[in-house]
């Protein structure tokens, strides 16, 4: 079932049966919200994982890469984002270093 209407308090969102599990997203989001947790019933045995939704700044890259409309993002009228902090771009250098997949799994 897609997921059109913005769930409440939630930044980014993800349809998981519209997404390919192709990277991409985590691949661009510079603040480690995003990784994809192994999923052995998915064709590509992962899927997108929302795993830090509180450091999300809301800036839309991962909406605007994932060429499946898989992945959604809060308006910023309706949710405060956080600010770009040392560590969640940490956590994202070590999520491309383990090849997007989600850190301790
Ligand atoms: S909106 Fe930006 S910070 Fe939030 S998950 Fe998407 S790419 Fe990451
Ligand atoms: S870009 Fe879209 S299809 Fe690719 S992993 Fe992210 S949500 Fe899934």
């Amino acid at each position: 079932m897609s997921v059109m209407k913005a769930p409440e308090n939630t930044p980014v969102w993800t349809d998981e049966d519209r997404c390919k599990a192709c990277d991409l997203c985590v691949s661009v989001c510079p603040a480690g919200v995003l990784a994809m947790r192994y999923e052995p019933h998915s064709v590509l045995g992962a899927m997108i994982t929302v795993s830090h939704p509180e450091s999300c700044i809301g800036c839309q890259e991962c909406e605007l890469a994932c060429p499946d409309f898989a992945i959604f993002v809060a308006d910023r009228k309706e949710f405060k984002f956080a600010k770009l902090t040392d560590q969640a771009k940490e956590r994202q250098e070590q999520i491309v270093a383990n090849k997007y997949m989600m850190l301790g799994a």
